[in-house]
């Protein structure tokens, strides 16, 4: 029986496909698509997996004394009978030579459907022996990695989202971490669903990055799924409608065409300047994750990188965070992926919705209260040494192109003199081992409204400011971002948000110095006509949402809607007001 179920729309569109239910702490499973001509060498991996788990549990057993240990015994007994039983080994088997997934995503999709039946069933006892499944499926999955290690011949990661001819697959979890979801960049998923999460969680951007239908925030989601399930993602809505009628996915499939028109419409706008109808230039940055990111920047027209989310290559290191050199490798092949564009670098800003590791023991992980703790720029001053080193790398990386340092969580006058310090030290270092840089320019992330508030004793150490507007709602508003339970109080439009970005806009605008906005209401058309109010002119946001916002700068004029502003900031719903004032300052 059909079902609907709502949750936050974050990432547009429809998709259409079948369930992959992954259980949060297996989300790092390797998934992809195997040839046919792979189906037995696959399976034969699955079999030497369970023959060698099977070793290993036979060789345990046989290691404790039965007069002694016969409870751990008989517990090893149960594992062997799991391990065989036709449930896990036939059933994981078919979903490879059915529908070709690699061996460790044929297991934990099997897992996932095994672990339903035992959730369900009355007997306590049987019901607890989900967890020796569990502990089984690790035990197969280790060992695939061993072999997979061995061998050499499997992707790592998670595979290509060309599928040919299979199911489109749409991916539903109870949580997906920031640091996990970047590994599904150009997967096999072409739709997401999760039980947790806001609108401008990491998890959410990340998805929204990769220009595919998403949905956060549903709660008992991924409960109400059953693994291959047809679902239906509505990323406009924020809804999922699990085993649709035929009805109802026919209408979808229209709107997914006419999504696809839409986006081939706007494509036309790619090349063409970004100039109001009063002649005001307004520059249309893209924000990136990683260096692969830069190619779909200068393919959707951006006019350079206003923010590179640096922290992502700090990201699944297992606590072995990169080196100068990788650092510099990596800041280097997005300078020149931007061919002569700026690129505007933000130091490492982890901690919050951000950890490092999933599996991280580091302590920025294990904070009390994480968002208001050791995160961002907080956190480099606590380490110079791997603040010197990602320094440096920004810096050599500014020998080859044009490079700006933006620092996050700015929230003092003092840390501006560190950073300052930090980056005169980075220079004499450099200086002394004959190494290249040029000018880099300094920006400060407006995100923490103490920030917004001493303005002008910021501007005196900064070359440029960008409004880093989700973390100023969430530091505003104290609307923990990324938790969907408060989400209906993450607001945008607050006055008092409003009040802050306008500020900011316009006190670095009469200081002379440059001002952006990177967050996501940069790349949120309902937006575009009040930052332009504001007097905004430079706006960065995922490369895929640069044409939409083109659109609606090409309609505005910016003159009028500057004189229309004080209204709407003076409304008590500046959202209504918004929509009724700034209306008529655009052509629609
Ligand atoms: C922001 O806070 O608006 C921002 C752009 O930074 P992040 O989303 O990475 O915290
Ligand atoms: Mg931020």
């Amino acid at each position: 029986m059909s079902i609907q179920i709502f949750g936050l729309p974050v990432s547009r569109g429809v998709a259409i496909g079948r369930a992959v239910l992954v259980a949060s702490s297996r989300v790092d499973v390797a998934h992809y698509f195997i040839d046919a001509a792979q189906v037995a060498a696959e399976v034969d991996r699955l079999r030497r997996a369970r023959d060698e788990v099977a070793n290993e549990l036979v060789a345990l057993k046989q290691e404790v004394p039965e007069e002694a240990h016969a409870e751990l015994v008989a517990l090893l007994d149960v594992h062997l009978m799991l391990l065989h039983d036709d449930m896990l080994a036939d059933a994981t088997k078919q979903w490879i030579t059915e529908r070709h997934y690699n061996a460790e995503w044929a297991m934990s999709a099997q897992l996932e459907v095994l672990a339903r039946q035992f959730d369900e069933m009355e007997d306590d006892y049987l019901r607890e022996r989900k967890a020796d499944l569990e502990q089984v499926v690790e035990r197969m999955l280790k060992a695939m990695s061993r072999s997979a290690r061995d061998d050499n011949d499997v992707t790592a990661g998670v595979g290509s989202r060309d599928f040919g001819g299979e199911d489109p697959l749409v991916l539903v979890a109870n949580d997906i971490a920031p640091a996990d979801m970047i590994q599904f960049k150009r997967s096999v998923f072409t739709g997401f669903v999760t039980d947790v999460g806001g609108r401008t969680s990491h998890t959410a951007i990340v998805a929204r990055s990769m220009d595919i239908p998403a949905v956060v925030g549903t709660r008992e989601g991924s409960r109400l799924v059953r693994q291959d399930d047809w679902v239906i993602i509505d990323g406009d809505e924020g809804v999922l409608i699990v085993d649709p009628s035929p009805i109802v996915l026919e209408e979808y499939r229209f709107r997914q065409c006419q999504g696809e028109l839409e986006r081939a419409r706007l494509d036309r706008l790619r090349h063409k300047p970004s100039v109001t109808l009063d002649g005001v230039n307004i520059e249309l940055l893209a924000n990136i994750e990683l260096p692969a990111d830069a190619p779909a920047a200068i393919a959707a027209g951006a006019v350079g990188v206003g923010l590179f989310r640096s922290e992502f290559l700090f990201m699944n290191r297992g606590g072995h965070l990169p080196d100068e050199e990788e650092q510099y490798l990596a800041y280097r092949a997005v300078v020149e992926a931007m061919n002569g564009l700026p690129v505007t670098i933000r130091t490492i800003d982890v901690g919050a919705d951000k950890p490092l590791d999933r599996l991280s023991s580091h302590a920025i992980d294990h904070q009390t209260n994480p968002a208001l703790g050791l995160r961002a720029i907080r956190w480099s001053l606590a380490e110079p040494e791997m603040f010197g080193a990602q320094l440096r790398a920004i810096l050599r990386a500014s020998a080859h192109g044009k490079v700006r340092v933006l620092i996050p969580m700015v929230a003092h006058a003092h840390e501006a003199l560190r950073v300052r310090e930090a980056l005169e030290q980075a220079r004499r270092q450099l200086d002394g081992q004959g190494q290249a840089y040029s000018h880099v320019e300094l920006g400060a992330m407006i995100e923490v409204p103490a920030a917004a508030l001493i303005l002008p004793a910021l501007l005196r150490h900064f070359d440029f400011v960008s409004i880093g507007t989700n973390d100023l709602i969430q530091y505003t508003l104290a609307i923990d971002r990324a938790d969907e339970a408060v989400a209906h109080l993450y607001d945008p439009w607050h006055p008092a948000v409003l009040q802050l970005i306008a500020t900011t806009i316009g006190q670095a605008r009469a200081h002379g110095k440059a001002v952006s906005v990177c967050g996501e209401m940069a790349g949120d058309a309902s937006f575009t006509e009040i930052l332009l109010a504001m007097g905004l002119t430079s706006f960065s946001m995922h490369p895929a949402q640069i044409a939409s916002i083109k659109q609606r700068i090409l309609r505005a004029d910016a003159k009028s809607l500057q004189m229309r502003l004080p209204q709407v900031l003076a409304h008590d719903d500046p959202q209504q007001a918004c929509v009724q004032l700034l209306a008529g300052a655009a052509r629609n």
